[in-house]
């Protein structure tokens, strides 16, 4: 007999709808959801992550039973479910800004491309954050295009007095956006060549910075780059691991679907 493995229920959905959305560039939207249900919504440390319910087929919004292993829908599919960043949440209105960006496949981006206000998602979160570290005073910052919600936020959080580098690699010049300002934070964009795969520019970025003798690292973006990122800092350069966090969050020619989070 096989025995599946139970796993920690994660945190309930709670069912939202679309208050407003803004094109952040030809390439990100932002997205305001809101609603009764996120009374209680903890936004978390910074870098968090949220997961978004989508209908499925276009259909109405049905919300997924956990069966002590995974979300099931009453017909024993399985739910579209995908990981984002909690931009923002303000209590008052009871409103969460993310941030998706319009890669062209996958439901969440055709969903976020036409999303209207009115329309209906679910979020459940808040999932792990980054711990900062107050005393520390350099950091570096790399990210793709889905990192971007994400350093944005760290931006905002990072001690005023920390010296912040950061690195972001964009598949076009016009999918930069502003991202918050930081007196200590140089922030760098360096554009992926056509042919290159994801995450080339990004690691080329990082293996060419300066690294601080006491530096922290937070790093996200497509799984084989970051995993390459991994392997330089901790392998080439030495660095401990406690000081570094490098997530995967999305994999070159595979869904979340089939994959979850690609760490
Ligand atoms: C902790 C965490 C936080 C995240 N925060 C954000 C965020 O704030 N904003 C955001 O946009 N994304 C974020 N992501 C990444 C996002 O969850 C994935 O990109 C997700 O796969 C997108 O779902 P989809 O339905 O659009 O595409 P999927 O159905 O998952 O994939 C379809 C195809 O698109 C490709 N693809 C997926 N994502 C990208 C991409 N970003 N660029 C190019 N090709 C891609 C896949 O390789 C696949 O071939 C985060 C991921 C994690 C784990």
């Amino acid at each position: 007999m096989t025995t599946v493995p139970a796993r920690r229920e994660p945190p309930q959905f709670r069912e939202v709808g679309v208050v407003r959305t803004e094109a952040r560039s030809p390439h990100m939207v932002r997205i305001t959801l809101g609603g009764p249900s996120l009374d209680g919504f903890d936004g978390g440390l910074p870098a968090a992550s949220v997961r978004v319910l989508l209908p499925k087929d276009g259909d109405e919004l049905v919300v997924p039973e956990w069966n002590g292993n995974e979300f099931l829908l009453e017909d024993g599919s399985r739910p579209i479910i995908r990981t984002l960043t909690p931009l923002r949440f303000e209590p008052g209105p009871l409103e969460l800004e993310v941030e998706v960006v319009l890669h062209g496949a996958g439901p969440l981006s055709t969903w976020a491309a036409a999303a209207e206000a009115g329309d209906r998602v679910a979020v459940s979160g808040t999932g792990r954050g980054y711990e900062i570290d107050p005393d520390a005073r350099a950091y570096l910052v790399a990210g793709d295009e889905s990192a971007l919600p994400a350093i944005d936020v760290l931006l905002r959080a990072l001690p005023a007095e920390a010296e912040v580098q950061v690195l972001v690699e964009v598949r076009q010049p016009d999918a930069r956006v502003e991202l918050p300002a930081h007196a200590g934070a140089t922030v760098e964009w360096f554009e992926l060549e056509p042919d290159a795969r994801p995450g080339d520019a990004l690691v080329a970025a990082v293996t060419g910075a300066r690294l601080d003798p006491d530096v922290r690292v937070w790093a996200a973006g497509e799984a084989a780059a970051v995993h390459r990122i991994r392997r330089y800092l901790f392998t080439d350069q030495g660095l401990p691991r406690s000081r570094a966090v490098v997530r995967g969050y999305w994999k070159h020619g595979r869904n979340a679907d089939t994959d979850g989070d690609a760490e």
